[in-house]
């Protein structure tokens, strides 16, 4: 198995804050990783170093073979990036943005000219190839920073929350690129906040917590393990005493070995004048959501809002 990335022991602090707390993480060739963590987890600070762009205090990381502290330059080479802001020039037009990577990753001529078409009809920016960067709307912007990730074909591509902001179609088509460059042999660190985009992509999954990898498997190893079923009630003010975790403010999980909807049925027959106060009741089966909060004890949510559901739906097919 070829490894794509390859980080032992990576340590790093800020002042008397512990960001990265020893960790180890692979991704072979070909496999999509999802990187999933609350917030201030540490994803960030991981990904920046892998990317070259800050040093860990300790621990190694190899990119394509390339140790990113010895050999910055070739480990460069190696992994394509979304950049943020950084990377774009804003008066320069997004065909020669995406020409600019390419040259930047050894294309050229023909060769350069056809992954520029390539990278524009996969992130939708045929028509606006002509435009100068600093005219794009957010979306259009982050696509051709995804654009540029992929010009050079890199062998570990790292996509942060790249389906942000992104309309149905455009979810839908980057997923689709994001499988066809895994199948290719491309390792993928992929961030999102939506779950059921780890489960399209068929991704196996890393769950930071607190600067430490709290789990890694394959989706349906960890469901297996982890998943546990549960149903969660809502209640106008605090919950009453139930034997589960506050989720929320109104909010009660408790956890069960039978079906959902048969403790469900168990939990609500023994609430009795409590059930004026009932708002709603979640059944929850195992999934990467359960994971998530027996994992971390959280919701998966995005800065406090639960980003699971409806919200989640990215156009089924
Ligand atoms: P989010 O999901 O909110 O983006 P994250 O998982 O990416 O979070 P990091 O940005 O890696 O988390 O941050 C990890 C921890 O380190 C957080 O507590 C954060 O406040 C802290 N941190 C990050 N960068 C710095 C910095 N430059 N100086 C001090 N503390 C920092």
């Amino acid at each position: 198995m070829t490894r794509v990335l390859v980080a032992e022991g990576v340590r790093k602090r800020y002042g008397a804050l512990v960001a990265l707390d020893d960790v180890d993480l692979e991704i072979a060739a070909g496999e999509v990783l999802a990187l999933l963590g609350p917030n201030g987890a540490g994803k960030t600070t991981l990904v920046s170093i892998v990317a070259g762009l800050r040093r860990a205090d300790a621990g190694r990381v190899e990119v394509a073979g390339c140790d990113v502290a010895r050999d910055p330059h070739g480990a460069r080479l190696r992994l394509g990036l979304a950049p943020q802001e950084l990377g774009v020039y804003p008066t320069l037009s997004v065909r020669d943005n995406l020409r600019f990577h390419g040259e930047l990753a050894g294309l050229r001529g023909a060769e350069l000219r056809r992954r520029i078409a390539e990278a524009a009809q996969a992130l939708a920016l045929e028509r606006l190839l002509a435009r100068a960067a600093r005219t794009l709307s957010g979306g259009e912007a982050r696509r051709l920073h995804t654009a540029m990730s992929v010009m050079g074909r890199p062998a570990l591509l790292l996509l942060d929350e790249p389906t942000a902001g992104a309309d149905l179609d455009m979810r839908a088509q980057l997923l689709a690129l994001v499988r066809a460059l895994a199948a290719e042999g491309t390792g993928v660190c992929y961030s999102t906040h939506y779950l059921h985009e780890v489960e399209r992509l068929g991704a196996s999954v890393a769950i930071i917590d607190a600067g430490r990898i709290a789990a890694r498997g394959s989706l349906d190893a960890l469901v297996g393990r982890y998943g546990r079923a549960g149903v969660e009630l809502r209640f106008d003010g605090p919950p009453p005493p139930l034997d589960g975790d506050r989720v929320s403010d109104t909010s009660v999980r408790v956890a069960t070995r039978e079906a959902p909807a048969e403790a469900a049925a168990r939990i609500l027959a023994r609430l009795g004048a409590e059930t004026r106060r009932l708002r709603a009741v979640e059944l929850i089966e195992p999934s990467l959501e359960s994971v998530f909060l027996d994992v971390t004890g959280r919701r998966f949510s995005v800065n406090g809002h639960h980003a699971g559901g409806g919200e989640d739906d990215d156009g089924g097919a």
